[in-house]
């Protein structure tokens, strides 16, 4: 729909309509609705998604959320995390290319879960299988809000949307175009799969539609940033280590480990894998897979490579790493045609990067993602105003995207005017909206960075030890608790 402007009063159907019913559009709804504003979502989804994107929601998130009324549904639903450890892995490889056989039970004997100095030991001979240092940081009391709460989005989102007046989310909507007014906006949808069409007007649009937002498309804002070479796959496993309540990163001579707790006794481990892996994104909205070009020496296959039999009759680089079968039909996590190869190497390469066993047959979730740090330039146009992923992305590694963009959005709400027609944004405050969004995508994103590149393989290992010891010293370890934590 073209944009021309007309001058007859608009009959709104609300406030604000919000494309896109995930973690960013929902927050949204329930913000406004509390500062007393009519407000509609429409969700091209039939079903809420199932994927277990975020899972870190930070101190400042959970103020937002008992703002809503929601912080006790929320507390009891998650895992109350209050400490955080770094296992920094000594350089050398291990004695054998594989994890010990028990190597869960050595963990527990050798409680490597106290600061200082660790071995995990081969139950045969005593020899040595990985060793290193391990440092406990204090990420909160426990008390209120003062700890990071673990839970998977799509459990986020469902809080998020039963705290909504029934009907309040149009499921099957897709926004396919806009018509500004003098006073409103016109927004059409195409309903499911019927082909037919609905409009529906407003006093502002807010494109939540996520980081591949077809409506920041259709007004004049660059979509500027980069995407990380080495990709990351995940996997959800019923937890079998000493750490209960524990956030663990392990940082290893051959990469990255993270390893956090979920309710039902799970823990979520994530990997990085080596430039040039080829992975499938599942968060690419085409669902294509994606072939990262080796860079580096590093890019070459290892013992810890990700390798799978390649059954796929696609090439594979020499030298690159890689997951799955063919393209562009796979579903994401346990539907993956690749799935138990690719469950297979994650398993092997956690082994080996920290001598814990996983089991592939007993994975709940699998993933694979590339880290992307992007802005649009500019963060509203007209009526049209670009909220949550739509707006900035920032690298998941470190669980921040979702946690700063609800900040965003809460001062959204805050600068927003109600008026004897509705809502009011005035140019000022959006241009408020704008600059505190830039400066916030700048923080997060610098940190999210740091996190990002901090466990690159084989990236002078012995460096990255002696910064963490420093970290972790008196002086320093309560302003690197305050940056996990977001506060
Ligand atoms: C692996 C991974 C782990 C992460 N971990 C964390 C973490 O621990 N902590 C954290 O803070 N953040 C984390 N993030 C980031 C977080 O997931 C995102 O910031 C968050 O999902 C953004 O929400 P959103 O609502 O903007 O976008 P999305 O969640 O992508 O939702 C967009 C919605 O819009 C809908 N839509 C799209 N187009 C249209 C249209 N035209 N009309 C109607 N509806 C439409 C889609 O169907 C979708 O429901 C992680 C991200 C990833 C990839």
């Amino acid at each position: 729909m073209a944009t021309p402007r007309k001058a007859a009063p608009l009959p709104v159907d609300c406030d604000f309509l919000i494309a896109g019913a995930g973690a960013a559009g929902l927050y949204a709804a329930n913000i406004l609705i509390r500062n007393g504003f009519r407000v509609r979502v429409l969700e091209r989804r039939a079903e809420p998604s199932t994927h277990s994107r975020s899972i870190g929601i930070h101190p400042p998130s959970l103020e937002l959320l008992r703002e809503l009324g929601l912080l006790e549904s929320f507390l009891s639903e998650g895992i109350h995390v209050t400490t955080g450890r770094a296992m920094v892995m000594r350089g050398g490889a291990p004695c054998t290319g594989k994890p010990p056989k028990d190597g869960n039970k050595a963990a527990g004997k050798h409680r490597s879960v106290e600061d200082g100095d660790f071995n995990r030991e081969q139950p045969d001979g005593g020899k040595t299988m990985r060793a290193g240092r391990s440092y406990r940081l204090e990420l909160g009391s426990g008390v209120g809000t003062d700890l990071i709460l673990t839970l998977p989005q799509h459990r986020t989102e469902a809080l998020l949307e039963a705290n909504l007046p029934e009907d309040l989310v149009l499921r099957r909507q897709t926004v396919i175009g806009f018509r500004e007014q003098v006073d409103g906006i016109s927004v059409e949808t195409r309903c499911g799969d019927s082909g037919s069409s609905r409009v529906f007007n407003a006093r502002y649009l807010l494109a939540a539609d996520g980081m591949y937002s077809g409506l920041r498309g259709m007004i004049p804002v660059e979509w500027s940033g980069f995407t990380y070479p080495y990709p990351f796959c995940m996997g959800d496993f019923p937890d079998n280590t000493p750490f209960g309540a524990e956030a663990v990163i392990y940082l290893t001579p051959d990469g990255l480990v993270e390893s956090f707790p979920l309710p039902g006794n799970l823990r979520r481990w994530v990997i990085n894998l080596k430039p040039g892996a080829r992975v499938r994104d599942d968060n690419d909205r085409n669902g294509r897979w994606h072939q990262l070009h080796a860079t580096g020496p590093e890019s070459g296959a290892s013992a810890d490579s990700m390798r799978v039999p390649d059954t796929t009759g696609i090439g594979r680089e020499a030298g690159t790493t890689g997951i799955g079968r063919e393209a562009g039909t796979a579903k994401p996590g346990l539907e993956h045609p690749g799935k138990e190869a690719a469950i297979a190497a994650l398993c092997r390469t956690i082994g080996h990067r920290t001598g814990y066993t996983l089991e592939p047959g007993l994975a709940q979730m699998y993933s694979e993602f590339r880290a992307h740090r992007y802005t649009a330039t500019s963060l509203y146009h007209g009526r049209v105003v670009l909220i949550g992923d739509a707006a900035h992305v920032i690298s998941p590694i470190g669980g921040q995207g979702m946690n700063f963009e609800w900040g965003m959005i809460r001062s959204l709400a805050d600068l927003a005017v109600k008026t004897d027609t509705g809502a009011l944004l005035r140019e000022a405050s959006l241009q408020t909206y704008q600059h505190l969004g830039r400066s916030a995508a700048r923080k997060y994103g610098r940190r999210a960075h740091f996190n990002t590149t901090m466990g690159l393989p084989g990236r002078h290992h012995h460096l990255l030890g002696a910064a963490v010891k420093l970290l972790m010293s008196a002086p320093l370890r309560r302003a690197v608790a305050r940056r996990f934590t977001m506060r």
